[in-house]
């Protein structure tokens, strides 16, 4: 399926309609940039640390604020892994389609698996295998799928869909489910990217406070409050981990080290607060000698298709809906 981020489909179905919203596109393009730039920061401070605990990462580190490489992995410093590449693929695809096309989404997933990535999690090797060999696009609902392995790649969804939350929540649960098929990963999914619309627009701290407080309402497991640590790669753990160091922290190098010194998986909780804290701080609180860590291939793709996907968003192209 195609769908043209045209405001159309949910205008029709809302009855609401659409209108130029008053935001200032400019601040909007730079802290679009600064998300997935974060997001790649995110993802190279914590991949060392990956599946260490906290007391392990002290021993080892004291506290971890540089991007030091290594890890399970042997990561070169600033090295990016499946987070930040899984979320390039998002983005190329819908760069090369001028749109979402979930098809052109998958064949990038399997490309990239085929070309033997530095790692790949489990719940998303099945997913694209699945893909391979049977050509569909979501599996059947498991309770195994509960990982946060779609919500870490909502970045591109969300820019190319500002303007518009229904249209975000569609295909936020679109690509999340050609590998992961669970109510928890969906509303993760959906969550972080509209965390992300409401950053990148400029709101506040507090208005970012209601909507997730709004969630854990609905889902009590979500809740910021009473976090006793629990960084694991389910989905849950994974968004209260972000979510309590981001409200607890007061800028952008302060939430990423306290969230990838947590532990667990260090990497992606590192990844998704380093695109939302990057969204909401904006670029001049990108720490320079971590950017300077990033291959400069891969910084300039990033703010190019940064830059593309906010070009095909409804809120660009004066299509959002109110
Ligand atoms: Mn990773
Ligand atoms: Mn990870």
């Amino acid at each position: 399926m195609k769908a043209s981020f045209d405001a159309g489909a949910a205008s029709a179905r809302t009855g609401q309609g659409t209108a130029r919203i008053p935001v200032d596109l400019g601040d909007v393009r730079r802290r679009a940039r600064s998300a997935f730039l974060g997001l790649a920061l995110g993802d190279a401070l914590g991949a060392p640390v990956e599946f260490m605990t906290a007391d392990e990462i002290r021993a080892q580190h004291g506290l971890l604020r540089e991007m030091v490489g290594g890890g399970w992995l042997r990561l070169r410093p600033g090295q990016v892994t499946d987070d930040t590449e899984m979320s390039l693929c998002l983005a190329r695809a819908i760069d090369a389609a001028s749109g979402f096309d979930l098809r052109t989404v998958a064949d990038r997933f399997a490309e990239w698996l085929r070309g033997g990535p530095v790692d790949v999690g489990n719940t998303v090797r099945r997913g694209i295998r699945r893909y391979l060999h049977e050509g569909t696009l979501a599996g059947p609902p498991a309770d195994g799928d509960a990982g946060n392995g779609a919500a870490m790649r909502m970045v591109p969804v969300a820019l190319a869909t500002l303007g518009n939350g229904p249209l975000l929540a569609q295909l936020a649960v679109q690509q999340a489910r050609v590998t992961h098929h669970h109510l928890l990963s969906d509303t993760a999914s959906v969550h972080v990217g509209l965390l992300l619309h409401l950053a990148v627009t400029g709101h506040s701290l507090s208005r970012l406070r209601a909507a997730s407080d709004a969630l854990a309402a609905v889902h009590p497991g979500f809740r910021i409050e009473g976090y006793r640590g629990l960084a694991t790669g389910y989905v849950v753990d994974t968004l209260r981990t972000v979510l309590h160091h981001f409200h607890r922290t007061r800028g952008f190098e302060e939430c990423l080290v306290a969230v990838v010194n947590q532990g667990g998986d260090a990497d992606t909780t590192g990844a998704i607060a380093g695109a939302l804290a990057g969204a909401y701080y904006g670029p001049e609180e990108l720490p320079a000698r971590w950017l300077r860590k990033l291959a400069p291939a891969l910084r300039a793709e990033i703010e190019r298709l940064a830059d593309r996907m906010v070009d095909l968003s409804p809120l660009a192209r004066g299509e959002g809906v109110l």
